[in-house]
């Protein structure tokens, strides 16, 4: 793999047609290397389940052909002339963003995700207005172009495997987790345990925090008790709803219809609860959440470059990586069926050797 001077950089890929989940090879060009930007030979790509949203067309409307895929891992083969943060050889991840307006008060902080221009150029089915409009396409390839300032440093002895789903699933967690600022002897809880949940719980446990497990899937009480979960409990029976006043942070990763007023009355008085599964269609009860006391719902969206790259080098140290399956990418259309279903604990790594 090369970039030849100038020339769009050819990418093989498997790309979904139709908002069904069928999956086909598919080939494209990336737009050609500039000065500031890297190409990288992807790794590892994990399946995200907003990836499953998005193909579905459930999200802001959806391009087809879409090739999904923001958790990106890989190795830097070419950069450009003005690059000083990566150098051929280097691993690298790409998340959920590309690019962003770079202006704006939120983009100058790193907080690229909520740029104010609402600029953020997405890694897949999103428009590159730096790059004549094109198409954003994602990780389920062999290789992406990205701007260096959005590329993420990965230490040489990391477990590069696992790498790929905390560019989406760990810092999507690691953020409100640090925003409300979870601390040892907390009470907490994680709401959905796919693969955002269970890394809720790794950070919160790592933190020293006391952690609950909220699921419809009674079969992950096994796994999430081994994995340091002080108590799972399902959501569909009594215990569930016998829970008041007793979180001081509760961070929801559930991304179907659900109650949210359920879960705003297990907090404790000045409790903080975030919202970050998507997509989410609730119905808020006002005065039910007046007569259950102050207490704070907020919404979070993955995290910032900086913080991206804090989380990632603070995973890879403390050692906490995902739980994967690693996969070929010709078992795509299964493993999106295994996801909707809750059938994979806890997120499908493709690995990207085996896209031919
Ligand atoms: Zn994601
Ligand atoms: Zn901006």
């Amino acid at each position: 793999m090369s970039a030849k001077n100038g020339e769009r950089i050819p990418t093989k890929a498997y790309a979904a047609h139709s908002k069904e989940w069928k999956f086909k090879p598919f080939s494209f060009t990336r737009h050609a290397l500039g000065q500031n930007d890297i190409l990288i030979e992807i790794l590892y790509a994990g399946i995200c389940h907003s990836d499953l949203h998005s193909v579905s067309g459930d999200h802001h409307g959806t391009t087809y052909p879409i090739v999904p895929g923001h958790e990106i891992v890989g190795r830097v083969v070419a950069v450009g002339q003005k690059v000083s943060k990566f150098k051929i050889g280097d691993y690298a991840g790409v998340g959920c963003m590309v690019n962003s307006c770079g202006e704006c008060d939120a983009c100058k902080r790193s907080e690229e995700q909520f740029c104010e221009r609402g600029k953020s150029i997405f890694t897949y089915n999103s428009v590159d207005y730096f790059h004549g409009n094109e198409n954003t396409y994602g990780g389920y390839s062999n290789n992406i172009v990205v701007s260096e300032n959005f590329g993420i440093k990965v230490a040489k002895d990391a477990d590069i495997s696992k790498i790929a789903p905390l560019l989406c699933a760990g810092i999507t967690t690691y953020s409100p987790i640090k925003f409300s600022k979870v601390k040892k002897g907390d009470k907490v809880a994680v709401a959905g345990l796919g693969g955002l949940g269970h890394m809720a719980l790794k950070y919160m446990i790592a933190l020293g925090a006391e952690v609950t497990c909220f699921d419809i899937v009674p079969s992950k009480k096994k796994t999430v008790l081994k994995l340091g979960a002080k108590r799972f409990i399902d959501v569909n029976s009594d215990d569930f709803k016998k829970i008041k006043n007793e979180f001081d942070f509760i961070i929801s990763t559930i991304p179907y219809e659900y109650d949210i007023n359920a879960y705003h009355k297990m907090l404790k008085l000045n409790g903080e609860m975030a919202i970050v599964g998507l997509p989410v269609k609730a119905n808020i009860n006002g005065a039910d959440m007046i007569w259950n006391f102050r207490k704070k719902i907020y919404s979070s969206l993955i995290g910032g470059i900086k913080e991206t790259q804090e989380m990632l080098d603070y995973s890879i140290k403390n050692n906490i990586y995902p739980e994967v399956e690693i996969i070929p990418i010709t078992r795509l259309d299964e493993a999106y069926q295994n996801v909707a279903k809750g059938r994979v604990e806890f997120r499908y790594v493709i690995d990207m050797s085996t896209l031919s």
